[in-house]
C-alpha cells in the first residue's frame, strides 16, 4: 500500500470495501471493463449504482455524508403507498454489501473532472476517517464525548454528540467525528474509551484519482431555505417548522419517536396548517412548482389525523397537483372527515400569545380566515444542488439541463428537475444503458 494511504487512513476503508478477491479495490478498470463514478448516495444514486454493478460494471458511489440514502433516509413514510422507506433502502444496501463490483467513499466529494467520455480522470477529496471500520458502534466513545450540538439530521430538534452515529438506520451503521465541532486538540475522551482502537483523531484529508469511463450526476436536491420567508415569522416560534422537520417528527427514529407534538411546549399537536406553496411558484423565491410538495402534505396530514382521533388538519393550497397514483391518495384525503383542504393562498402566519395564527382568503368563499394551529407546516420547495463542473450547464433555477449533458455524463433524480421515488428509480434504472454504451 502507498505510503501517503497509509497515513490517511484510506487503506482501512479500501478494504472495508473489498470482499474477497473482486474487481474492488483499485482506482481504475480493468482493460475493456465498464466503470463509472456516480456522484451521490441517494435513492437515484444508489438504484443506478446496484442496477450497473449487476451488469458487471465498476461502481465508485461516492457521497459527501457519512451515510447513505439521501433525503429518503430521513422520510417517515413513503406516498402513495405510506410504507416506512427504510424497507426499500434496505434491500439496495444489502445489494450493495453483497457487490463485488460497488466501492462506496463516503464523507468525500470532487475536486476535479478532467477528460471525456471513456476516460474521465477524477480527483476526489476524502475527508479524514477519525473512526475506522474497526468500530462496532457500541456508542462508548459517544457517552464520553463531552461535546453536545444540535443533530442535522433532525434539523436541530434534537441534539447529539461531536462523535455519534449519522444516525440510529445509518448505513453504514459506523460512528463519525465531526471535526467542526470536536475540539480534538484538548480532548481524547473518546479515543480512552474506544475498546477497539477504532479511532484515530490524527487522520488527515487526502485527495484520490479514480479513472472511469462515465460520470453520473445523482446530487438530488435540499430544502428552499425558510429564513427566505418572513411573511411566515420562520424563526420565532418553535411550533412553525417546514415539510421536511414534520417527516422527521412522524418518523418512529425521530426527534419525538413519532409522537407529533408542539415543540413550544412537548404537549401533543391537535390543529395543524399546512402551507402549501411555501415560497414555490412565485417569482420572488423558486418560480416553479416543485412537484412532490402537495402529495407530502396530504401524507403528512395523512399520518398526523391517523395518530389521534381528535387530531384534524388543513391544507391550504392553491392548486393541488399530484399525478398518477398519487390522484387516489388525493381522493382518500378528499374524503377524510378530519383533514380540510382550503382552496386560498397564506398571506401570512402571525403568533399570538406565542402560538401560530394563520392568514389568508378563502377564495371559493371569498371568506377571509385568521386561525390559530398548535402546528403550521410550511411547504418548502426542492432547491437542486449540482456541484459547479465545467461542461454541466444549469438551467437558471439550477438543474442540469438534459439535452446539454456531453457525451460522458449523465444525470438522475432531482437533479434535472424535483420528482418523486418511484420516478426516481425508474430514471436511474434507465440510466444504467447509458453507462453501458
Ligand atoms: C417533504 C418531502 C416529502 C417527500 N416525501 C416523499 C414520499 O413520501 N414519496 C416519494 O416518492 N417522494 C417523496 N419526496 C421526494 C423525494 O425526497 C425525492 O424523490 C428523492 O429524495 C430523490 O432522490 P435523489 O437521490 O435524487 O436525491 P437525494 O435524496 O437528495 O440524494 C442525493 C444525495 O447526493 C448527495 N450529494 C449531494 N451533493 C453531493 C456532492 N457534491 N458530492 C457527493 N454527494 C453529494 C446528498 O448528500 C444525498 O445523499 C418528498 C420530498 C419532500 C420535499
Amino acid at each position: 500500500m502507498p505510503e501517503e494511504q497509509k497515513k490517511s487512513g484510506y487503506g482501512k476503508a479500501e478494504a472495508q470495501n473489498k470482499r474477497g478477491a473482486g474487481p474492488i479495490g483499485g482506482s481504475s478498470a480493468a482493460k475493456g471493463e465498464k466503470s463509472v463514478l456516480i456522484i451521490g448516495g441517494g435513492i437515484s444514486g444508489i438504484t443506478a449504482a446496484v442496477e450497473a454493478a449487476e451488469t458487471g460494471c465498476r461502481v465508485y458511489l461516492v457521497e459527501k455524508l457519512p451515510y447513505l440514502g439521501g433525503q429518503v433516509a430521513r422520510m417517515n413514510e413513503y406516498f402513495p403507498k405510506l410504507c416506512p422507506p427504510y424497507c426499500g433502502l434496505e434491500i439496495n444496501f444489502r445489494r450493495i454489501r453483497n457487490s463485488k463490483w460497488i466501492e462506496v467513499i463516503r464523507s468525500a466529494s470532487v475536486e476535479k473532472i478532467s477528460g471525456s467520455a471513456g476516460k474521465f480522470k477524477v480527483s476526489l477529496r476524502c475527508e479524514p476517517e477519525y473512526v475506522t471500520s474497526a468500530c462496532t458502534a457500541c456508542g462508548d466513545c459517544s457517552g464520553v464525548c463531552p461535546v453536545e450540538v444540535e443533530n442535522p439530521f433532525n434539523y436541530g430538534m434534537t441534539t447529539h454528540k461531536a462523535i455519534d452515529l449519522p444516525h440510529e438506520l445509518s448505513h453504514p451503521n459506523r460512528y463519525y467525528l465531526d471535526d467542526s465541532v470536536c475540539r480534538k486538540d484538548k480532548c481524547k475522551e473518546c479515543v480512552s474509551a474506544c475498546k477497539y482502537q477504532a479511532i484515530n483523531l490524527d487522520a488527515e484529508p487526502y485527495t484520490r484519482e479514480i479513472n472511469v469511463g462515465t460520470v453520473l450526476f445523482c446530487t438530488g436536491w435540499r430544502p428552499y431555505e425558510p429564513k427566505n420567508l418572513p411573511e411566515y415569522s420562520w424563526g420565532k416560534s418553535k411550533d412553525i417548522l417546514n415539510n421536511v422537520m414534520m417527516e422527521r417528527l412522524g418518523a418512529p427514529n425521530g426527534p419525538t419517536r413519532g409522537k407529533i407534538l408542539r415543540q413550544s411546549d412537548g404537549e401533543p399537536a391537535r390543529r395543524i396548517a399546512f402551507v402549501q406553496c411555501a415560497g414555490s411558484r412565485d417569482e420572488n423565491h423558486l418560480p416553479y412548482c416543485s412537484a412532490v410538495c402537495c402529495s407530502a402534505s396530504l401524507k403528512q396530514a395523512m399520518y398526523f389525523t391517523e395518530q389521534d382521533s381528535e387530531n384534524q388538519a388543513d391544507i391550504y393550497y392553491i392548486d393541488l397537483r399530484v399525478s398518477g397514483r398519487n390522484e387516489d391518495f388525493l381522493n382518500r384525503v378528499e374524503n377524510h372527515e378530519r383533514i380540510q383542504l382550503i382552496k386560498g393562498k397564506v398571506s401570512g402566519v402571525s403568533l399570538e400569545e406565542g402560538r401560530p395564527v394563520i392568514e389568508a382568503e378563502n377564495i371559493l368563499s371569498g371568506k377571509k380566515i385568521r386561525d390559530i394551529y398548535d402546528l403550521v407546516i410550511l411547504a418548502t420547495g426542492i432547491v437542486a444542488q449540482v456541484p459547479e463542473i465545467p461542461g454541466i450547464d444549469l438551467d437558471q433555477d439550477g438543474f442540469i439541463i438534459k439535452d446539454a449533458l456531453e457525451n460522458g455524463y449523465s444525470a438522475g433524480g432531482c437533479c434535472f428537475e424535483p420528482k418523486d421515488v418511484a420516478a426516481t428509480v425508474r430514471e436511474s434504472t434507465g440510466l444504467v444503458i447509458n453507462v453501458l454504451q
